[in-house]
């Protein structure tokens, strides 16, 4: 679900190529499996990370996972990894049940915080931030910002506060092309930094709360690198993993892709 024709031809392209490579007579789903992780998340990528920063990335990505397993609105976590993939660090991957085509104002709220989850681990775990969360914030502040300016979700009510460019920072429309007054723009940035309040804190309260699955699913990341829907299952249960569970690892030499985990569709968190 999420993908369009283009994305399932480049999968199945993909795949036919996996499948050459290992000389299997017919595209296998394990082929398929390792094709779209490619083509969603980018190649895998070998780089050295010091024991320090796999902590925090597993931190982050866990803290991803918890929310969205904690907030019934949103897509449950698929996949997630503290192996790099294309520009990312870490991948939290998460499956849409089913196409959508409309987004109520509950899953933005969810999504928001889902995004802000990451960095909310870091900080309740290791009391710091890093810069590891740009693209989480960047991607919440432009999904608060719809919300206030495009969807009519706000206080504000719905009245389209867009402009025809779309350079925007933090609500503040570019000065020549804006449709609304300086006051208007004054409490688009304060609907926006509310929302985004509102929803940190509430990613803060749910990891707070589930400290000890948070604590679970970093150290199994830290052990793993990977864990699927099943792993994710037991943690949620608080059984413990045993080590023969380990996924196959996919071979790393192929050239590296642009992720293209950013899309709100696939939602892919860095
Ligand atoms: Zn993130």
């Amino acid at each position: 679900p999420g993908m369009s024709g283009a994305d399932l031809e480049n999968v199945v392209n993909e795949a036919a190529l996996l499948a050459a490579r290992e000389d299997h007579s017919m595209i296998t789903m394990e082929d398929l499996e390792r094709a779209k992780d490619k083509i969603v998340m980018g190649a895998e990528r070998k780089i050295i990370i010091s024991d320090e920063e796999k902590k925090i990335i597993a931190y982050h990505e866990a803290g991803h996972t918890m929310i969205q397993e904690l907030i019934p609105e949103i897509d449950n976590t698929h996949m997630v990894t503290i192996v790099s993939r294309g520009r990312a660090l870490g991948v939290t991957y998460s499956l849409p049940a089913e196409d959508m085509y409309l987004y109520a104002r509950k899953r933005c709220l969810g999504d928001i915080t889902g995004l802000l989850g990451g960095q909310a681990a870091e900080k309740i775990v290791f009391d710091e931030l890093t810069s590891g969360a740009s693209n989480d914030i960047e991607r919440a502040t432009d999904l608060a910002r719809r919300m206030v300016c495009d969807w009519g979700m706000s206080e504000l009510g719905p009245i389209s506060l867009g402009s025809k460019d779309e350079e925007v920072f933090l609500g503040r429309e570019i000065v020549q092309s804006r449709n609304h007054s300086d006051q208007t723009a004054l409490k688009i940035d304060q609907e926006v930094r509310g929302i985004i309040d509102s929803c940190r804190n509430r990613a803060e309260t749910l990891l707070q709360q589930n400290i000890d699955i948070l604590h679970a699913m970093s150290n199994a990341l830290l052990e793993f690198e990977t864990l699927d829907r099943d792993q994710l299952d037991r943690l949620f249960r608080g059984e413990k993993l045993e080590p023969e569970e380990m996924p196959e690892p996919v071979s790393s030499d192929e050239e590296q892709r642009i992720a293209r985990a950013d899309s709100l569709s696939m939602k892919g968190f860095l």
